[in-house]
């Protein structure tokens, strides 16, 4: 067993992402509206039901031309913050896993890494500042973690780690963002970006324990 997800795996999980952003819609849009201005489910939706039409009407080639895809789309669809920052995470990923055709597990960490190196040369939260990035640090680190275990523990880990991450921003003040401007008021609310990256995360593991070969 090569232990490797390609092509295959990156359209999948970007499908993925946009079903389960979908179902979640309405309460990204609820987590947002309580600290921010409640269009983060819609934005994420409308940005990957494009990504969808543009993925049905031409299949990439490579996981990164798919990453690549996903950063234009999202970039151009998505508006708000969380438009260039997802935006960038997808394009450093590209950058990271170049024109290969298939990603083992130390390219998927690589990509991973980039894309949340990506998101903090973009908007400049450092972790504990209730951002999507409390999500994807942890999730970057539990993903190194498991590099040695194949590319199914590396994603899994890395949608668990993210998961608690996002819970992890309930008691946060928020120092990046809309939901900055409230100060205390933001306590006992999770950051939106950090919920919906633990759903695309999770989506990924759906993916690979799918496509993994
Ligand atoms: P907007 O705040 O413009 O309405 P969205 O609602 O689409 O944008 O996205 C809000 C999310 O974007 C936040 O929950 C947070 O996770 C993320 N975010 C905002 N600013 C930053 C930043 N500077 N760095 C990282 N993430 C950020
Ligand atoms: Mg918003």
């Amino acid at each position: 067993m090569a232990d490797t997800l390609g092509t295959d795996w990156a359209i999948d999980w970007l499908r993925r992402s946009a079903a389960t952003v979908a179902d979640h819609r309405v309460e990204l849009g609820e987590l947002d509206r309580a600290i921010g201005d409640g269009d983060h489910g819609e934005n994420l939706d409308r940005g990957f039901r494009a990504l969808v039409a543009k993925l049905d009407a031409e299949a990439p080639p490579t996981p990164g031309s798919a990453f690549k895809v996903a950063a234009m789309t999202l970039m151009s669809t998505v508006g708000g913050a969380a438009g260039p920052l997802y935006g960038t995470a997808y394009l450093r990923a590209a950058s990271a896993v170049g024109e290969v055709e298939v990603l083992d597990a130390g390219a998927l960490v690589a990509a991973l890494t980039s894309a949340r190196d990506g998101v903090v040369a973009r908007g400049k939260a450092a972790p504990g500042d209730k951002t999507m990035i409390d999500a994807w640090t942890p999730a970057v680190d539990a993903a190194a973690a498991a590099q040695g275990q194949g590319v199914l523990a590396v994603l899994e880990a890395a949608a668990t780690a993210a998961e608690a991450g996002a819970v992890d921003t309930d008691p946060l003040i928020a120092h990046k963002g809309r939901a900055s401007y409230l100060g205390e008021r933001a306590v006992g609310h999770r950051d939106p970006g950090a919920a919906s990256s633990a759903l695309i995360l999770r989506a990924a593991a759906g993916a690979a324990a799918r496509n993994a070969t």
